[in-house]
């Protein structure tokens, strides 16, 4: 796809969707060891379960150095209704643990630093970037990223990495971060994954998966 047709989409998202950047109930909303710790535990969850445990859990455990000390049992009894709350309370108490052996009990403002703690891929780095620090370093590709880049057409792959670096390209760095809010936006309304609404989609006309369908009909 070329740049400017990329970025004519994006435009008419952007305006489809002008909330999507700055939705108050989303997981990526707090302080950066707030945003950290709830991206870890979003992974194969909903934002609406996160959401559920944020209060109680911060309650608890309100900065790095008290989740640090946290005996796993107490934090997964808290979170016990997300989906792999095992493997997801060990994570957020090794990050913890990490944020003041390694950061001073900060939250790291590279990329390359946050690839090193428990539980963190490119994917929460990016969303802990953007939106808790306000870097634009890379762009965080979740489920309604993948699938819509595909379908778009911004992208011919399943590999996230290389969906990354195809919207990267694609896209001035300063939006880099508003493209996940926009699309996961647009997912979550109108482009299903297992019935998006192409009649009442307000780019179907540049949706190579619209005229595809198309074509077959
Ligand atoms: S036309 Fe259909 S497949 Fe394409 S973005 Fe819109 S809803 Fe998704």
């Amino acid at each position: 796809m070329r740049e400017q047709d990329a970025r004519r989409i994006y435009s008419a998202l952007l305006k489809r969707y002008p909330d999507a950047r700055e939705s108050p109930d989303a997981v990526c909303r707090g302080t950066p060891f707030e945003v950290l710790i709830l991206t870890i535990l979003s992974a194969q969850t909903t934002d609406t379960a996160v959401l559920k445990v944020k209060g109680p859990l911060f309650q608890k455990y309100p900065a790095p150095a008290r989740l640090a000390q946290a005996e796993a049992p107490d934090v997964e009894e808290i979170i016990h209704s997300l989906g792999y709350y095992h493997a997801k309370a060990k994570n957020i108490i090794a990050a913890s643990q990490a944020l003041l052996d390694r950061f001073g009990g900060s939250v790291p403002g590279t990329m390359a630093e946050l690839l090193t703690i428990p539980g963190v891929g490119r994917k929460t780095a990016n969303i802990v970037l953007y939106h808790a620090l306000g870097k634009n370093e890379g762009i965080a590709v979740d489920t309604h990223v993948r699938r819509l880049a595909q379908r778009i057409g911004f992208s011919d792959t399943d590999n996230v990495a290389v969906i990354e670096r195809d919207l990267m390209s694609l896209f001035p760095r300063d939006t880099w971060g508003d493209i996940t809010d926009v699309l996961i936006a647009h997912g979550r309304t109108t482009c299903d994954a297992k019935k998006p609404l192409c009649d009442r989609c307000v780019i179907s006309r540049s949706c190579r998966y619209y005229h595809e369908q198309s074509a077959r009909r």
